[in-house]
């Protein structure tokens, strides 16, 4: 961009909007879109010095792509960072960060409350390469002090978490790592950067699936990972090599889907709010998990590190009878008529599922128990339809419940 160089001189839904333009001497107004794989060279001198790293340049794009690469810039100008790297998706973008980071013998820290694909990678593959993981519960500072080891390297955490909405204090957890010579990384994929800057609470990486709120309509897979230059060069030399690029279509597609991420997770945020407020009065209704309530536990916590609450929420169904199982909740899902059965999120389509079936369904039943997935438990990812129409559709799964 050629008027501002310094990202701290602008706000953030301006930073999406306006960070990393690329003007071609066509002079486009909108960004376009590199669809190459490779760069041609002036001379045979001029590729070696390429190859070499000895002049600065696009080589091939799963080194670098300039669409990628303005995506890369404009989503860590946005989280504050000073680098970031763009990803295939959100899972390639965290094992790609273990496995440029740790080695052998190393220890992991997670809360049990991460995204389920992440356990599988923790549990299966990382294990295999002699790296353990600890999981604790998300908002027991005391269980994440006790699991770190000499070993410990990173602490890892989702906040809010999917589905019951617990927040993680990240500056305590920031203060827990580096007092034991650990990094932060914090799955930032409900919350987004317009809602939540976990560097500037003391993280030291951020992790993005881009696939949810950063593209916003369901479209594209990508990942992202942001953070101080000597963490982030790491990750990208891992990928350049063992190749979990980020295609430059999905790049052109996630820049566009920043420019509206504000207002998008603003709106988000209102109709779920609203939502969780009308669940908490019907009858049928135990319980709703969402930050933005003040019945939730952590509401004051969420409200000093976020600007808003997203847009999962979940809730525990009762039928007329009193029954609090998988069938009410499955009858409740299957009643409504305009909401997607899908687990899917960040989405502009509102999405509805049975976390104990589906996402979880996969997970030992005790730690299922403890992780507080109850069988009755429904999660509602909130999209930007009008509300009386999503109300209307809740009412129908109500009315399955005998009410
Ligand atoms: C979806 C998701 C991921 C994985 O992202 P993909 O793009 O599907 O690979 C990671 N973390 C969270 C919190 C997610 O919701």
């Amino acid at each position: 961009m050629s008027d501002f160089s310094d990202p701290n001189e602008l706000h953030t839904d301006t930073l999406a909007i306006r960070w990393a333009q690329l003007r071609t001497d066509q002079m486009s107004h909108s960004e376009p879109l590199f669809l190459t794989s490779s760069f041609v060279y002036d001379s045979a001198a001029q590729a070696a010095a390429r190859f070499s790293g000895e002049e600065p340049g696009n080589v091939y794009s799963r080194f670098t792509n300039p669409t990628v690469a303005a995506f890369e810039q404009r989503l860590a100008a946005m989280e504050g960072a000073e680098k970031g790297v763009a990803l295939a998706s959100g899972m390639a973008a965290i094992s790609s960060t273990f496995f440029a980071l740790l080695t052998p013998g190393d220890h992991i820290v997670s809360s049990r409350s991460v995204f389920g694909t992440t356990n599988v990678v923790f549990d299966r593959y990382l294990k295999k390469f002699q790296v353990e993981t600890t999981m604790v519960d998300l908002a027991d500072l005391e269980q994440w002090r006790a699991a770190i080891r000499p070993e410990t390297k990173v602490l890892f955490l989702e906040t809010p978490s999917n589905p019951l909405s617990e927040v993680g204090d990240i500056p305590a957890l920031a203060k827990l790592a580096h007092d034991n010579g650990a990094i932060l990384i914090v799955d930032n994929c409900f919350c987004t950067p317009a809602l939540q800057k976990p560097l500037a609470l003391g993280a030291d990486l951020v992790i993005h699936s881009a696939t949810k709120y950063l593209d916003g309509q369901g479209r594209c897979l990508g990942g992202a990972v942001v953070g101080p230059a000597k963490l982030v060069d790491e990750v990208h030399g891992f990928v350049r090599s063992a190749g979990p690029s980020m295609s430059p279509f999905n790049a052109w597609v996630f820049l566009k889907g920043l420019e509206t991420l504000g207002i998008r997770m603003e709106a988000h945020s209102r109709n779920t709010l609203v939502l969780a407020e009308w669940l908490e009065q019907q009858p049928g209704i135990v319980r709703v998990h969402y930050a933005g309530l003040k019945s939730h536990p952590q509401h004051e916590l969420a409200a000093r590190q976020q600007s808003g609450f997203g847009a999962v929420l979940a809730i525990e169904v009762e039928d007329s009878d009193g029954n609090r199982d998988r069938q009410a909740a499955w009858r409740f899902i299957d009643g409504t008529r305009l909401i997607s059965i899908t687990a899917n999120l960040g989405d502009t389509k509102s999405t509805i599922t049975h976390p104990g079936s589906t996402t979880h369904g996969r997970v030992a039943e005790e730690d299922k128990q403890r992780a507080g997935i109850t069988e009755n438990l429904i999660r509602i990812a909130v999209g930007l339809e009008d509300l009386a129409d999503l109300k209307a559709d809740l009412s129908l799964g109500l009315k399955t419940l005998g009410f």
